[in-house]
């Protein structure tokens, strides 16, 4: 078996608790004495020219460093001013300055540079994300022949979109070098397609693949699922601990996101304050719990939605308020996923409303930790790539408040029957495509 070799931004690190991404991986890097390459989250001090390397109880990590420079001008600056806001349809939130990109393909072929010593002829590389697109002509470059995977977590941006970036046609050439690239959702592949072909004269071919600057590449959908085992299983714990606690199944609303501009926050807010004014007989008798963990701070446009959230939430608490009774309860912190796990079975309504969003695994989540027998309704934006299996949520348009304070009503009244129908049909598909059957359909294709 050849071995796998998977580069990401993050590397996980020691023995924090696994995310989905790390459990997918595993056993693929375990069978084959993989090697995962990452950041190492150490951003203040001189670079090492060489990767550092941690042993693992089951696979090898290697971490790479980045200069105070390059986590300014790659991380903060390419990465996230100017990708991340094109790709999620805020191309007013790009700032673009020539030395992010320097600095992006800097870093990119210092990790090649780094990462080459270690190779293997036979060797699968699987490089994940938007933070890593020129990694594989990087490798190239240098005589890489072996087989390169990419999976883009986050969404394909439109063709009008695509052609705000300071370089569109380098986009496409850094993918052509790619044998296998993976979206989320069929809406990233089209817009893929469409954007290269007005960009790049990409050129379909048989069977999924394409030709593009002279090389033929695989294009496919591979949407991401949750460690929908592990998670049932947190769940239920996390059950026997309310229990024990004397909490009950209210009429909760539970939001859970990075307080990104891309979650469709403060629009979420303005939904359920207009469902509070037009249903007075709601004061006292629901509660939406929102839990928007800090990201990404040192960005402008970060600090920005932080402050119309909490501004939103403090005016909205003002008005409807009562001695014994706050409406929007806002933490600003992390909470360990496994608490997550009781807080969204608890809740009656889960609040999935981005305005763009890869896949987005909170709605998945939410509908694993229900109880069968008495489960909570997912309300869930077009514009989650998660919208395009989970077709029995209550799937909403996040800009228009009235539909959303609308669902919001029709999900708090909804009857044990319907609720049953709808989430047993949302469980099955999250539990046939968790997300080691997607890595493991990733793979398969990768290893052709
Ligand atoms: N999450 C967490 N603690 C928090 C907030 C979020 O562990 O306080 C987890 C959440 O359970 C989910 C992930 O972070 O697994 C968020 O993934 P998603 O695809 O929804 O959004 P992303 O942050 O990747 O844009």
């Amino acid at each position: 078996m050849s071995r796998l070799v998977v580069v990401s931004n993050r590397i996980p690190l020691g023995d924090s608790p696994s995310g989905g991404l790390v459990v997918a991986l595993q056993d693929a890097l375990r069978q084959s004495g993989g090697l995962w390459v990452g950041f190492s989250g150490d951003h203040d001090r001189k670079t090492s020219a060489e990767l550092t390397f941690q042993g693992g109880a089951s696979f090898q990590r290697a971490a790479f460093d980045l200069g105070p420079r390059d986590y300014e001008n790659y991380y903060l600056g390419f990465s996230n001013s100017v990708l991340w806001p094109a790709f999620h349809d805020r191309a007013d939130l790009m700032r673009i300055a020539p030395e992010y990109l320097d600095g992006y393909r800097h870093v990119n072929a210092r990790i090649a540079e780094l990462m080459l010593p270690h190779l293997r002829e036979d060797d699968r590389i699987w490089v994940h994300d938007y933070q890593l697109f020129p990694l594989a002509s990087e490798l190239r470059k240098r005589g890489v022949a072996a087989r390169i995977g990419f999976f883009l977590h986050i969404p394909f941006p439109s063709p009008a979109d695509c052609s705000t970036l300071p370089n569109p046609a380098e986009l496409f050439d850094w993918l052509s070098e790619y044998d296998l690239i993976g979206f989320q959702a069929e809406r990233d592949r089209a817009n893929f397609l469409e954007s290269g072909r007005q960009i790049a004269e990409i050129e379909p071919l048989e069977k999924g693949f394409v030709r593009l600057s002279g090389r033929k590449v695989q294009v496919r959908v591979f949407p991401i699922g949750i460690d929908a085992k592990g998670f049932i299983a947190d769940a239920c714990d996390a059950r026997e601990e309310d229990r024990m606690r004397g909490l009950t199944n209210s009429q909760m609303m539970i939001g859970v996101d990075r307080l990104d501009y891309s979650k469709g926050i403060p629009q979420r807010f303005r939904a359920f304050q207009l469902m509070l004014n037009n249903n007075p007989n709601l004061i006292e008798r629901v509660a939406f719990l929102q839990i928007a963990p800090p990201t990404r701070e040192e960005v402008t446009a970060y600090r920005d939605i932080r402050e119309e959230t909490e501004h939103l939430a403090g005016r909205i608490n003002g008005e409807f308020a009562t001695v014994n009774w706050t409406p929007i309860r806002y933490i600003h912190r992390t909470i360990p996923r496994y608490e997550l796990a009781g807080l969204y079975r608890q809740a009656r309504v889960g609040l999935v409303t981005p305005l763009a969003d890869g896949m987005n695994l909170v709605a998945k989540e939410y509908v694993a930790a229900q109880d069968v027998s008495d489960p909570g309704v997912l309300i869930l934006s077009h514009f989650a790539g998660a919208a395009e299996t989970m077709q029995d949520a209550l799937l909403i348009n996040p800009y228009d408040p009235g539909e959303l304070a609308e669902a919001m009503m029709q999900a708090i009244d909804m009857n044990l029957a319907e609720r049953r129908r709808r989430h047993s049909a949302l469980l099955e598909g999250i539990i046939r495509h968790d997300v080691n059957w997607w890595s493991s359909a990733y793979l398969s294709a990768l290893g052709k």
